[in-house]
């Protein structure tokens, strides 16, 4: 496993659409083991491929607070949302800083792990603005496009 360097914002790859995952091979599988271990060291609760400069539909999220329960989700799919939840939001590409997003309060997700294999689980709260948060990336849009009001300055990064 390596670290990967984050890249924030104003690099052009996080603007970009990533590309559908063909083929779940070794690669793939090292660049999730480096995402996770890039988004632990960085105390990141969720990290998009397209942060760390690969356009590839693969994100990594962990939002337990003993950061024991890794999820690896490949060409995720937000499949049914509902309710609405407004509060802080912060990202690993933009250090320092939050901003108030309105995303749904629960969200379904369906795609493959690292096993090729399909899941499908419904998430609420902070597992469900990760997940929104996470498959923009994925689409190119960074949070602070959807942020509500300014940007603020915080103490710890999230
Ligand atoms: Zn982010």
């Amino acid at each position: 496993m390596a670290l990967r360097k984050i890249r924030t914002l104003g690099d052009p790859v996080l603007e970009k659409v990533a590309k559908p995952i063909t083929e779940i091979n070794d690669k793939i599988k090292e660049l999730a083991y480096d995402m996770l271990d890039t988004m632990y060291t960085a105390n990141g609760v969720g990290l998009a491929a397209p942060q760390v400069g690969v356009l590839k539909r693969i994100v990594v999220i962990d939002v337990s607070p003993e950061g024991d329960k890794p999820m690896v989700l490949i060409n995720p799919e937000i499949i049914a949302k509902s309710g609405t939840q407004t509060g802080d939001e912060g990202c690993l590409s933009v250090p320092g800083k939050a901003g108030c997003v309105t995303r749904p309060n629960e969200v379904t997700v369906r795609a493959l792990n690292l096993k090729n294999q399909q899941i499908e689980f419904t998430g609420t709260e902070l597992l469900a603005r990760a997940v929104c948060h996470e498959l923009d990336h994925l689409d190119g849009i960074v949070y602070v496009q959807k942020v509500e009001g300014e940007l603020h300055q915080v103490a710890t990064e999230e």
